[in-house]
């Protein structure tokens, strides 16, 4: 686990065949009210747990983990998690947690061919994927979480419910897969995907400014260019 910021902890993505998502933790150690951010892929929960005991995180002040999506690649190791810190909430966009919910896993795969690939690889119960979600978020929340303040962006295009958390003095955004490093975005050709959609969510958040990137894939950027996020977006803008 890597300090990002104060109160802002990184752990890489463990890729395998399938991509795993990086995991944040987000919360000012010792206030008690920490938040995990993206559990990954199907069986890294350990991976992840350890990683957090081995940078000194105790389990029991997580309060919350925030799914910035539902995609295989972030919640496949949700309920290994789970199993760590069973106080925690889960919050998600209304847009996912209903599915959620309902067990209907369209949008966690994205694509039946993926999905019989998943399930057969890593041997998941076709319930797999039904959880109870603790709040729906919405987009426009303004969170005092673990003595910080995180802003919940609706950016919704890659997925039906994404979200990105804002955190407007530290100038960091954690924008799930919307938009990576070196001016790529997130796809947008699976179920509940939307490339207009995708295209006002970037322009939104070039309006954000932001000094350090913490996407759910490749690299954390600790110094992004003034207007990255416009360029990138200006950059795909004719083919969403
Ligand atoms: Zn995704
Ligand atoms: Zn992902």
């Amino acid at each position: 686990m890597k300090k990002i910021s104060e109160g802002i902890y990184f752990i890489k993505g463990q890729d395998e065949m399938i991509p795993d998502s990086h995991t944040y933790v987000l919360g000012i150690p010792g206030s008690g009210d920490l938040s995990i951010i993206d559990p990954g892929l199907t069986g890294k929960g350990k991976y992840k747990i350890n990683a957090m005991l081995d940078g000194g995180i105790d389990l029991n002040s997580v309060k919350r983990i925030i799914l910035t999506h539902s995609h295989f690649d972030h919640i496949g190791c949700l309920s290994e998690i789970k199993k760590f810190v069973p106080q925690a909430e889960l919050w998600v966009h209304e847009n996912e947690a209903q599915p959620l919910e309902d067990g209907d896993d369209k949008i966690v795969y994205g694509m039946e061919m993926f999905k019989n690939m998943c399930i057969a690889q890593y041997n998941i119960a076709s319930d797999a994927f039904r959880f109870q979600v603790d709040k729906k978020l919405k987009g426009g929340e303004n969170l005092n979480i673990g003595d910080m303040k995180w802003e919940v962006v609706f950016i919704p295009g890659h997925s039906p419910g994404s979200i990105g958390l804002y955190n407007k003095s530290k100038k960091v955004l954690i924008p799930g897969d919307v938009v990576y490093s070196d001016y790529a975005i997130g796809r947008f050709d699976l179920y509940g995907a939307n490339s207009s959609d995708l295209k006002e969510s970037l322009f939104r958040l070039a309006t954000l400014e932001v000094d350090i990137l913490l996407p759910g894939h490749n690299q954390v950027v600790m110094d992004l260019p003034p207007g990255y996020i416009s360029n990138t977006a200006k950059q795909w803008a004719n083919y969403l």
